[in-house]
């Protein structure tokens, strides 16, 4: 699944253009530099297939990533929670991923991003809220683990899960990653591998 040649597929910036929703798609959202891009390289195995597009104001895309003969799509959704937004882009962003979220059939997951550093932001919590709302199950990854003591991030692993408890549409494991340290890359796509039949 993962040794294959992936590469980069489209971007949409609205739902008309979305691609023909085949296979199995997995989506992954964080805070703008939670290290999402490096993530999806560190799976793939591709260092330059998603970039960062850490400029504010920067049109709102939705990238999309496959491989070949491979019945799986990767989507890199819009980073948020930069400092300076202006609110009309934070309601594009929020009109353009919910209804990507609420009308995408074959979407199974959403791996939702936390910097292990900085743990659940109140703009995490307003994702986890639409992701809720859209009803699609969402899973925590904590990103950057390399970055605090192995005792803090158990401890934040346990936060994180009861943090998770009172929401409707959380996957109740937390998965610990770095991209830098490969740890947790396994895990991880062990977790996608099992929603697709090889
Ligand atoms: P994005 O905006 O979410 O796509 O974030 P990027 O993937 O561009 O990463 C943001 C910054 O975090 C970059 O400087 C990366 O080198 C760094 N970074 C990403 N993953 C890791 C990691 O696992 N460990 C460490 N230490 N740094 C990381």
């Amino acid at each position: 699944l993962f040794a294959r040649p992936w590469a980069f597929q489209t971007s949409v910036t609205d739902m008309a253009n979305l691609p023909e929703a085949a296979g199995t798609e997995i989506a992954f959202a964080g805070r703008s530099n939670v290290g999402k891009s490096t993530l999806i390289n560190a799976l793939t195995g591709r260092k330059g297939l998603a970039r960062t597009s850490s400029t504010p104001g920067r049109t709102q895309m939705l990238n999309f990533f496959s491989a070949p003969e491979t019945p799986l799509t990767f989507v890199d959704m819009p980073g948020y929670g930069y400092a300076q937004a202006p609110k009309d882009l934070v309601e594009a962003w929020t009109a353009l991923v919910f209804s990507y979220l609420r009308g995408r059939p074959n979407l199974r997951r959403v791996f939702l991003l936390i910097d292990s550093r900085h743990g659940l932001k109140k703009n995490d919590l307003e994702t986890m809220a639409l992701l809720d709302k859209a009803a699609v199950v969402y899973q925590i990854v904590l990103t950057k683990a390399d970055k605090i003591k192995p005792t803090q991030l158990a401890r934040l692993e346990a936060d994180t899960l009861v943090a998770l408890k009172k929401r409707i549409a959380a996957h109740p494991e937390v998965i610990s990653t770095s991209s830098e340290k490969q740890k947790g890359i396994d895990d991880l796509r062990a977790e996608i591998a099992r929603f697709t039949s090889f």
